[in-house]
Formats: structure tokens, sequence, C-alpha cells
């Protein structure tokens, strides 16, 4: 299987095109395909700087990995069309030789002239077609001679040819028997009067001449396939297979989830942020709001598959393993922030420690934070990851290590510790002083003994302790949190609430 991604650079790659990506990639690696990255960037007024460098980014995060394309090489190369152009034009010249595609001269104000006519008689979308191609100046209305007269010196254009009153079959992998009418289709032009081909043609070229045996894209292309598989048609070649990929829905079922989106919704449309370098304008990405990159390759794998059985959580590996284009859905998969975060979640639980500890490591040294010694550091995210649904989560609930709690208490705390503990604090202080190993073990050893020795429910003693160390009422195992506050910190913190809260000190 040979398939590829082909996107076009015209700004950052939505979540959208990562699925389309992720599916030819899965596909690819189950069969032991090959995967090709194509930059479509023919349209040069939409080109966005930036923006191919965005997607070869995303991708990479995501674990999403080429055989070929344009920022590593490969047997097709070039890989941008922009730097393919010469190839365009012979084929759209041997289209016209083949019969399929013809010249045409009209002017803006011709094309206009005929809108214009058309739409006066009544039509709603006047095109340029099997019926209106045949009053228009082009090389099947024009002498011979006059052609190649204007062929010399005008501008040009060469459209396809659609055959009238036939009707345009496919198969489609998800959606099985297409048709189309060629009543439906217009005569779209293949190479522009600049000697640019459209997407169409260099799309079908590139797809041939890369040997991509599987077309997988977005649904929003199946309009284009059947112009598509006249132009296969009229070269003789043969015709790769095509899927097309569910739409993505907003959560409300209300349309399509599009980029202009950004994150009006309360959740991000794009893998990466994305600073637009023309307004400067800034949209958050899935990356850069804590999310794994396993968590979101997970998720947009389910946004339009479903598994066989109720398996949900499935790391790359997992999914190349158990991806199939049959168990791809037809109708649009509706986006679900919640289940996005959710499952972002079950891999945050996963994560081998260490990997944990890099992922959280750029929103620490964001904070301003110092880094710690790798063995603590890790022990402080232990006692946090369980609840996280993204990274920023788990620098919320280890606030306490960074941020001693503001003293005085606020009073709907403060009434809340036990006045015997509060008298017993500088013993237990003397106590914990000279306890060794400072572990969560130890000192919930300790500290059980010290509980029943003042006669006391543990949990008092617990949540005295908690609100003097952290200021919060809930939160991670307070021997876990004595363990990673360390013994000098600790004392710390409980010197100067016996300091700020005047209780009296007698150590
Ligand atoms: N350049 C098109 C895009 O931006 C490619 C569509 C296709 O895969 O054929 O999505």
């Amino acid at each position: 299987m040979v398939v590829r991604f082909a996107p076009s650079p015209t700004g950052p790659l939505h979540i959208g095109g990562v699925r389309t990506a992720l599916y030819n990639f899965l596909l690819a690696k189950k069969t032991g395909g090959r995967y090709i990255l194509r930059i479509e960037d023919t349209d040069q007024t939409r080109y966005v700087p930036g923006a191919e460098a965005y997607i070869v980014e995303a991708l990479t995060w995501c674990g999403i990995t080429f055989d070929e394309g344009p920022h590593i090489g490969g047997p097709h190369a070039p890989y941008r069309q922009s730097e393919r152009k010469a190839i365009y034009a012979q084929y759209a010249h041997e289209l016209v030789a083949r019969g399929w595609a013809y010249y045409a001269f009209d002017t803006e104000e011709e094309l206009e002239a005929m809108r214009q006519r058309l739409q006066a008689a009544g039509m709603v979308a006047p095109q340029y077609n099997a019926y209106t191609r045949s009053y228009m100046k082009n090389s099947l209305t024009l002498p011979p001679a006059e052609v190649q007269a204007r062929l010399r010196s005008e501008p040009y254009v060469i459209r396809i040819l659609v055959p009238r009153n036939r009707e345009v079959r496919f198969y489609d992998e998800i959606r099985g028997w297409v048709t189309f009418h060629s009543r439906e289709l217009d005569d779209k032009v293949l190479l522009k009067s600049d000697g640019m081909p459209t997407y169409h043609l260099a799309n079908v070229v590139d797809d041939h001449l890369m040997g991509v045996t599987h077309v997988i894209r977005g649904e929003e292309w199946l309009p284009s396939t059947p112009i598509h598989v006249l132009l296969y048609e009229g070269f003789g070649w043969e015709m790769p297979r095509f899927a097309h990929l569910p739409l993505l829905l907003r959560p409300d079922g209300g349309g399509k989830l599009s980029k202009r989106d950004g994150d009006a919704l309360g959740f991000p449309v794009f893998p990466l942020r994305w600073q637009d370098p023309f307004t400067g304008e800034i949209a958050n990405g899935y990356r850069e709001a804590g999310f794994l990159p396993e968590g979101v390759v997970n998720y947009l794998a389910l946004l339009g598959w479903h598994p066989p059985g109720e398996k949900e959580i499935f790391t790359l590996e997992e999914l190349i393993e158990a991806f199939s284009l049959k168990r791809v859905q037809k109708a649009g998969a509706r986006f679900d922030y919640e289940k996005a975060r959710w499952i972002n979640q079950q891999h945050l639980r996963r994560l081998p420690i260490e990997r944990l500890a890099q992922a959280v490591q750029p929103f620490w040294a964001q904070k301003g934070l110092p880094p710690l010694p790798p063995e603590r550091f890790q022990k402080l995210l232990e006692l946090a990851r369980e609840r996280a649904a993204v990274l920023p989560d788990i620098l919320e609930a280890v606030r306490f290590f960074y941020t001693p709690p503001a003293l005085p208490l606020p009073s709907n705390l403060a009434d809340r510790l036990n006045p015997t503990v509060l008298e017993a604090l500088p013993e237990l202080l003397a106590a914990l002083s000279t306890l060794t190993p400072w572990l969560a073990s130890s000192l919930e050893e300790a500290i059980k003994g010290w509980a029943k020795r003042l006669g006391l429910p543990l949990g008092k003693v617990l949540l005295t302790l908690r609100l003097i160390l952290t200021g919060e009422e809930a939160g991670p195992s307070l021997y876990q949190i004595l363990e990673v506050l360390g013994l000098s910190e600790s004392r710390q913190r409980l010197e100067r609430f016996l300091e700020v809260h005047g209780v009296p000190k007698r150590v």
C-alpha cells in the first residue's frame, strides 16, 4: 500500500487534517507500505509562510512519520508541487492530444458575460461545461488555424473535456459505490494561463507518478473525485482506490469543525500553537494545552473509527494493529472535548514516569520554577498524575510544593484546625526532626503513633497538618507530601505557622 498526505500550506494544520494524516499512517504501517508527504503549494496566493514547517512539526510531535517527503527526501523528489511545475504542463498538453482536454481563450469579461446571460435565463449556478462550452472561445469551437494562432499570441487555459451525458462511478472504501452524473460536473481548469496546474491536475499526476495506491482524504474532496476519475481514464492510468473520511463536526453537531473556530469553542482546533504571520493572532494548540501526543492520537483515531470490542485506550502501536478502513463510519463524527480529556488522562496515568517528567518539564519551566533532582521531581509528579487530565492539572495539584500556604490561614480554614494538634505541634516537630529515613512509610508510622498517643482520630490530625503544610483541604496523601517536601521545608512550614498563628513554641 502506498499512501500519501497532501496538505496545502495555507495555514496551520487543522485537527481534522491530523486525523487524515493519522489514518493514512496507520494503514501504511499496518500493511508494511510506504507513506509520502507531499506539499500541494501550487496556489501561491494562498501560501502562508511557516505552514509547511508547522505541518511537519505537528505530525512529528504526534509520532506520525513518513518514508518520503520534502523534509527527508526520497525517490520521487521533489515533494513540493511548486518545485514540480515543469511536469504538469506536459501532462496537460498530453491530455489535449488524447482528446480529453482542450484549450480555452475566454477572457474574464467573456466568462462573466456568459454567467450573466445564463443567470438571466434562469440558471442558478452557470458553469463552463458540456453544454456551455459549445458557444465559448475554445479549441472545440474555433477553427484549427485560429487556435494555433491564438496559442502563439494569447493567454490560454487547458480545461478538462467532461463527457456529455455519462455516469461517473467509483468505489469508495468507506461509502461503497458513488455515482455522479457528468451533467453535475464542469470543465475544470487543469492548467492556468500562468502555466501553473490546478489542484486536480497536480494531484492526479503526482499520485500516479508517486505510485499511490490508496487516496485517503477528507469527505470535502468527494465532489472532486469524479473529475479525478475522468483524468485517470483520460490518461489511461490505473486508478488508485479511494476512501473519503467522515467530516469532523462541532460538538453541538451544528456543522463542520473549521479552522475558523479557533479557540471560540473552548478547545483548540490545532495540534500546536500557531501564530498567524500576517495578523500576529495566536491560536492555541493541544500540545500547549497540556495534551500528550498519545492522547491526541488515540482520541483522533476514535473520531470516525470504531474498534471492535470495548477497548478505547490504544497506543500508536496498538492502533496500527487494530485499525481498518472497514470500521470507519460514513456519518460525520462529533467532536467531544471532554472525551479527549478523559482519553488523555488515561495516557497520563500510563506514561512511564521518566517520560511524564519530560512532558511536564516545559510547563514547570514556564512557571519559572527551578529544576529539581530527577528522583524528587518524579516522586512529586507521581502524587498528582492520577487525577490530572492534562499536564497543567499536575502542576495545579502540586501547587503546595512550590507555593507555601499564605498565612495566616483564612478563617474558614483556620476554623478547621484541631487545637489539641496545634498544642502538640512542637512536640511533633521535635519527633520528626530525628526521623530516619524520611520516607512516606516511616512518616506514616510516626504520625499514626503520635495520633494514638494524643488520643485523637487520625483524620483530624491529618487534616490539621495538611492545612498547615499546604493551605488546602484535600490533595495527595499527607505522608507523601511530607516526603517530597523534605524535612527542612516541612519543618520551616510548621515553624512559620507557629510563629504567625502564635501557638507557643516549645522546641
Ligand atoms: N491539497 C489537498 C488538501 O489540502 C489534498 C486533498 C487530497 O488529499 O487529495 O487537503
